[in-house]
């Protein structure tokens, strides 16, 4: 009797979570994102190619994992206040599979002519708040280009906040094969992980997707206790976003990371 209510339970399960997402639903799901956040997402299209760029449109196999990705992107995207996310003239978020530039796969790109950010839906698919974190890392870098005049800002603050005989690599590009580059693992004084010593502007994206993230936060937190540079970098980072929206003041951030996600 045991066996056969387990296997009624599984089968009840398995129906479930095999539910099928219609066009329709994501239709919907898309209507409610624009009008929320007045940004354009694309679904079922790739809004037209640049040199470099390639990507596939999302076919029905793939409804489900893109519908589970607007829950998130919609999770992540509702922790900026809505006049901070305008400021930064975020135009489009395209959502697409297989995204490659200059022959390598990216999980996310960001187009800073037609200021949209391209994200790979199945990239990381199976690690949740790895996704979460790309949303914001990769949205960083459009911040910087927008507001402090490039993506590839050599900013001479942060800088001065490593020591005088370190010397960044050469590039996030230069990582993308490098599985546990993303991991939090304090390699050094200083930085969060092997991603944020490849590049300035990596290191920089990954302090500000780290604020994001509870997760991610904690281990900040925790460690910029006993590293000067890492809470240097949290200070530069949350002083930056207060300066360009008052909304970022220390009851956000409470309120944010005591939120379950
Ligand atoms: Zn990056």
């Amino acid at each position: 009797m045991k066996y056969i209510l387990l296997l009624i339970s599984l089968i009840v399960s398995f129906a479930l979570a095999a539910k099928d997402v219609s066009l329709d639903d994501l239709r919907n799901l898309k209507a409610d994102f624009e009008k929320k956040y007045s940004i354009t997402l694309f679904i079922e299209q790739t809004p037209f190619s640049i040199s470099k760029f390639e990507s596939k449109v999302i076919t029905k196999e793939f409804y489900q994992d893109l519908y589970e990705y607007m829950i998130i992107l919609d999770e992540e995207m509702s922790k900026y206040p809505l006049k901070f996310l305008w400021k930064t003239r975020l135009r489009a978020i395209a959502l697409v599979r297989s995204l490659i530039y200059n022959y390598q796969l990216r999980g996310a790109i960001p187009d800073y002519g037609r200021e949209i950010l391209f994200f790979d839906i199945l990239d990381g698919s199976d690690f949740e708040i790895y996704q979460r974190h790309v949303i914001h890392h990769e949205f960083y870098h459009m911040i910087e280009q927008e507001l402090n005049g490039s993506s590839y800002w050599k900013d001479p603050v942060w800088k001065s906040y490593n020591s005088p005989d370190f010397n960044y690599g050469k590039g996030g590009a230069t990582m993308q094969k490098n599985a546990n580059a993303s991991v939090f693992s304090h390699p050094q004084i200083g930085f969060l992980n092997l991603y944020s010593q490849s590049g300035l502007e990596e290191d920089k994206a990954e302090i500000f997707a780290s604020l994001f993230i509870k997760q991610e936060y904690s281990k900040l937190k925790k460690w910029a206790k006993k590293d000067k540079i890492l809470k240097n970098k949290m200070d530069y980072m949350m002083n930056f976003l207060i300066q360009n929206n008052k909304d970022f003041n220390p009851s956000y951030w409470d309120k944010l990371h005591s939120q379950a996600k």
